[in-house]
């Protein structure tokens, strides 16, 4: 459904023909025979998961990716019958949802594996898994140990079908040491396994950093989400494909107010003007994902220094450390604290600035709100035919 901006405050246009092309990106840097999973959790990275999952599948993605069962039944519900990979463990109960709509439940455990049995057994069906492998982000899988220990048992329970194993790296783009490391206590897993008969078939490790940087990694599968939704990974400049922007986020100024010289503004006066000028507001803020920046660790000195730089401008009024938002095509600093809903510009050097006027704004991936409405400028059931016309 097309929703007129016109009388938008506040909206997200998404560019699923974007998602296509980085997914075709991705594609091209794939040897024959790997297979790509999109991933869409996270609502598609924000871009929606319907659309973002039609616009990937449209070019060439193999599988889905979700972290919830949730998410999987969603897609069904749509009418998407690639295979969906759910990568967080099932709740007890959760078992039935994942046998009756087809899903790829991932196990971290053999109570997991045996429940899921069960329920496949009670519906007289069998269930696709993929077994994750804890390797070092330290979160969920079955130890390499604990894998080897129980693979006789899991393996017995005939209504699974061992599609998939895999790990997920914790530091793909910044620590090739501990990658290698973990891709290193995969492969020997799997070369203990070979050595008992045991193959699984659809080995993957990858996410985006680490297809990028390890094309070694790529065994049978990649698990790309970043890239699809045109962003390179924290901490690569540079990469052998042309990503486009898939969204741009829009809200229209509210109001607008003069102010002289020394007028603070927001919460905790942390703004001071250091002119007269002219402050637009704005009606996004926190609430809807809008500048939300975690404080990083300087990455080294120089780093600190710009850092103290933009604190000492920012104590001063001069907005060096500003995030900017592009006003008329010109660039106007935030000024003063994010609220909950309304944040602040200055705009006393941009013309034709007016009630309505409408203000490019910073989007990082993932963050935005749900509540910020979607517009699509691909029409989405275009995205969605040319999708199932592939199964
Ligand atoms: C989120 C996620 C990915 C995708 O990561 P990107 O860095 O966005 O490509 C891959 N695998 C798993 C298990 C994930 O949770």
């Amino acid at each position: 459904m097309e929703r007129d901006r016109t009388n938008l405050a506040r909206w997200l246009e998404v560019d699923l023909e974007a998602i296509a092309h980085n997914t075709a990106q991705v594609k091209q840097l794939l040897s024959p025979g790997v297979q790509l999973m999109a991933v869409v959790k996270g609502d598609g990275y924000g871009h929606g998961l319907i659309p973002a999952a039609c616009a990937a599948l449209a070019r060439g993605a193999d599988m889905l990716g979700v972290t919830h069962p949730e998410e999987g039944v969603a897609l069904r519900e749509a009418g998407i019958t690639a295979p969906v990979l759910i990568f967080r463990p099932l709740l007890p109960g959760e078992e039935e949802i994942a046998v009756a709509f087809r899903l790829t439940p991932s196990l971290s455990d053999l109570e997991q594996a045996e429940h899921l049995a069960a329920a496949a057994r009670r519906a007289g069906e069998q269930i696709s898994v993929h077994v994750k492998i804890e390797t070092g982000m330290g979160r969920t899988g079955f130890t390499p140990a604990s894998f080897r220990d129980e693979a006789g048992r899991l393996l017995s329970l005939s209504e699974l079908k061992w599609e998939g194993i895999y790990t997920h790296f914790a530091a793909a783009a910044g620590d090739p040491s501990f990658t290698r490391h973990q891709y290193r206590v995969f492969l020997e897993l799997l070369d203990a396994l070979a050595a008992r008969g045991i193959r699984i078939p659809v080995r993957h490790v990858c996410n985006s950093a680490a297809l990028l940087l390890y094309p070694e990694m790529h065994l049978d599968l990649v698990r790309a989400g970043t890239l699809l939704y045109g962003q390179l990974p924290a901490g690569i400049k540079s990469a052998p494909l042309v990503l486009r922007e898939t969204w741009s986020f829009w809200a229209r100024v509210i109001h607008l107010q003069r102010v002289p010289r020394s007028a603070t503004v927001g919460y905790g006066r942390t703004f001071r003007a250091c002119r007269d000028t002219v402050l637009a507001v704005l009606p996004v803020g926190y609430s809807d994902g809008f500048g939300l920046d975690v404080m990083p660790r300087p990455a080294g000195l120089w780093d600190l220094i710009k850092i103290l730089a933009k604190l000492t401008g920012a104590f001063f009024g001069i907005p060096w450390g500003a995030s900017y938002v592009q006003v008329n095509g010109r660039p106007a600093p935030v000024v003063g604290r994010l609220g909950m809903e309304l944040s602040c510009i200055d705009v006393g050097k941009i013309p034709e600035v007016g009630i309505g006027t409408p203000v490019l704004l910073p989007a990082r991936r993932t963050a935005l709100s749900a509540a910020i409405p979607r517009l699509y400028l691909e029409s989405h059931t275009q995205a969605r035919q040319n999708s199932t016309n592939n199964f």
